[in-house]
């Protein structure tokens, strides 16, 4: 099931790319296994698959250790300041820094661990009040002491775009998180290659946008018990 599930994605992920005339190997899957037991994380590793996104640090340190070694994990949720220390060593890439406070701690902590991790920066591209992120605005206002922090390693940016009921409707959202990304490569020259976006139910739109990281869970591991 799992395996099948991993194939249909992979192959739609490589249909999207090659409509957008992008290489299929420039998008990686994150297979979200957040409220998901370790027999399917081994379920969908023996079916090839090696990053996995978890959005929760507690449940992460609990699962991690019954995983394959070999698997690589990206932290997708909102990171709460007394959560860092443990997050920093189980993680190869933290998805959502949204605020220049965690940001802050972050380097704090990862300076006193010897550590550089790599990080992206969350948008909130339409400015919901009810979600987590930077605005495109207050991340213009704030990218300079963020880039001035030594111990992150700032690969790119990362959005959750508004609910819609096409998946086609998600895409100026995507757009607009490209759009901010080059502005501030232009302005601050800066690399900024990693472009966090799509979800089950609108990864091609995020492909055909430039998404280099899609965060799939539903449609690889059936639909989540628990509510996060
Ligand atoms: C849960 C989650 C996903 C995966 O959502 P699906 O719709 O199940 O693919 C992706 N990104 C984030 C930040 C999440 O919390």
């Amino acid at each position: 099931m799992i395996a099948e599930n991993l194939d249909i994605i992979r192959d739609r992920m490589r249909v999207a790319a090659e409509k957008a005339g992008r290489s299929a190997n420039d998008v990686r899957l994150v297979a979200v296994s957040k409220t998901h037991g370790p027999e399917m994380i081994h379920e969908a590793f023996h079916a090839g698959q090696r990053c996995f996104g978890e959005s929760r640090v507690q449940e992460a340190r609990a699962k991690i250790p019954q995983s394959p070694g070999a698997a690589s994990w990206h932290f997708i949720g909102h990171l709460q300041a007394n959560k860092v220390r443990h997050a920093l060593p189980l993680f190869e890439l933290i998805h959502s820094v949204d605020t220049l406070e965690i940001a802050q701690v972050i380097q704090r902590i990862a300076g006193e661990m010897g550590l550089r991790p790599a990080v992206l920066l969350e948008v909130n591209v339409a400015g919901e009040s009810s979600k987590f992120g930077f605005s495109p605005d207050a991340l213009k206002s704030v990218i300079e002491p963020l880039l001035a922090m030594d111990r992150l390693e700032i690969r790119g940016l990362m959005t959750i775009p508004p609910p819609v009921s096409q998946p086609e409707d998600a895409r100026p959202f995507f757009q607009r998180l490209r759009d901010l990304r080059d502005v501030l490569q232009d302005e601050y020259c800066v690399g900024l290659p990693e472009l966090s976006m799509g979800m089950s139910s609108d990864f091609e739109a995020a492909i055909a946008e430039g998404a280099t990281l899609v965060r799939v869970g539903s449609a690889i591991f059936g639909e989540r018990q628990a509510k996060e």
